[in-house]
């Protein structure tokens, strides 16, 4: 696929945000930033900085991303971190903070710090800060977590890093903790003009149905997630298991795993267990960069669901809503941020709440219609890449001038 080009995206929002953000990226071209967070593939994390980076670059910010590395025990560790900072307890022991410690201490062996400005992102790779005192950067804090309610040990350990940082970023202003630097608000978004997101022909989509073996002979119905408890796949299969009692349906579960979550293989066997010979379900374990595939399945879909139990910000949420579905999502994290309930889709709270919302949905063609149609628009005007550029421009503004205490993003 050509170079996606900043030009590129005046067809798509509106001409002046593409002037503004050329405006902004003169005030700050030439300065260095580095990006570092802990999977190239997989996750709403990996997949905003795969567009952001290149973006930056071309508006003369030189911008690197790099990868930290680790065991499976140090991704079992930080993925027991997030589930904890998502509020779910853990077990907490001396150990699992040393194998935090030690494998970020090694990742600072082999990395530099030379850049203007270095943004960290989650918790992974947080205690790389150790190098700030060498570094003459300004050390950033991304957080893409719901932090609002951490089992506090964890967040404990964590704190005495995260307060080391010039300034944090969070994705919504109720995640944001006390902290001793200041916060900054940015929501996560998504790239229209990638794989992911482009406009599909018919024959296209046609093409993914038919490779997956999904007939489109009835509704559909679909999530797509990562295997992850805190996806709630076993409860969508409830909610279609209700919805079937009334009307006849498909259910699809599509999802791979990222490097750095180990729990999914464990997820996805319970998941097919649930799903029992079900010829109506249809789990598809993606493997990575399936962008095409989950473009298609997506707008293949009747209805798009994310029954979230816990949520940072909820990416497929977004790029179902772009495509103009009609979203049913649990009202939690960021999601809530995302779709105005009963306008740019609808809110739900319970598995029994999902089923009802899709029965009611799949019976009102016409409503379904217009929460998608809505849904775009909303997508358009605050959850595309452009804005995150924007966002990320002001915020290399502001790193600067962080006593002043007067930037706005
Ligand atoms: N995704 C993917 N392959 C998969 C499952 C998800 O590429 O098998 C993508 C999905 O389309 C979205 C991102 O990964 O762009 C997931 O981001 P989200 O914020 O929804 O959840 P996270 O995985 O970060 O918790």
């Amino acid at each position: 696929m050509a170079t996606i080009k900043l030009a590129d995206y005046a067809k798509i929002i509106r001409s002046q945000n593409v002037d503004e953000i050329q405006l902004l990226a003169e005030k700050v071209s030439g300065l260095s930033l580095k990006m570092v967070n802990s999977t190239l593939v997989g996750g709403g994390v990996a997949e905003i900085l795969n567009r952001s980076v290149p973006l930056l670059n071309e508006l003369g910010v030189k911008t690197k991303w790099e990868v930290i590395k680790g065991d499976s025990d140090f991704f079992s560790v930080t993925k027991g971190f997030h589930n904890a900072l998502h509020g779910n307890r853990i077990e907490v022991n001396e150990k699992i903070f040393e194998i935090y410690k030690n494998t970020n201490a090694e990742n600072l062996k082999n990395m530099d710090f030379s850049e203007d400005v270095v943004v960290i992102h989650d918790p992974q790779p947080a205690a790389l800060i150790e190098a700030k005192k060498n570094s003459k950067a300004k050390w950033v804090w991304r957080c893409h977590i719901d932090l609002s309610h951490p089992q506090n040990e964890v967040w404990q350990f964590l704190k005495q890093y995260v307060s080391q940082f010039d300034a944090s970023i969070f994705s919504a202003p109720w995640f944001a903790k006390e902290l001793p630097m200041p916060q900054f608000f940015i929501t996560p978004s998504i790239d229209p003009l990638t794989e992911k997101n482009r406009d599909l022909s018919k024959s296209e989509i046609d093409k993914v149905m038919r490779k997956y073996d999904i007939p489109r002979d009835k509704p559909i119905v679909t999530q797509i997630s990562r295997f992850d408890y805190l996806k709630d796949p076993i409860g969508v299969i409830q909610a279609y298991k209700l919805v079937k009692k009334h009307i006849d349906c498909r259910l699809i579960l599509a999802g791979g795993s990222a490097t750095d979550d180990p729990e999914g293989a464990k997820v996805l066997a319970e998941v097919k267990t649930a799903a029992g010979n079900d010829p109506n379900i249809h789990i598809l374990s993606l493997p990575p960069f399936s962008d095409f595939e989950i473009n298609a399945l997506q707008r293949a879909s009747t209805i798009v669901i994310q029954k979230s139990l816990r949520e940072g910000f909820g990416l497929t949420v977004t790029e179902a809503m772009w495509k103009g579905k009609p979203v049913i999502a649990s009202a939690v994290g960021g999601i809530t941020l995302q779709i105005i309930h009963n306008f740019t889709g609808v809110l739900v709270h319970s598995i029994e709440g999902a089923a009802y919302q899709i029965r009611y949905l799949l019976n009102n063609p016409q409503i379904a219609e217009r929460l998608g149609k809505y849904a775009k628009e909303q997508v358009r005007e605050k959850f595309l890449i452009t804005r995150i550029i924007r966002n990320y421009l002001l915020l290399l503004i502001a790193v600067f001038h962080l006593d002043d205490n007067v930037v706005q993003f």
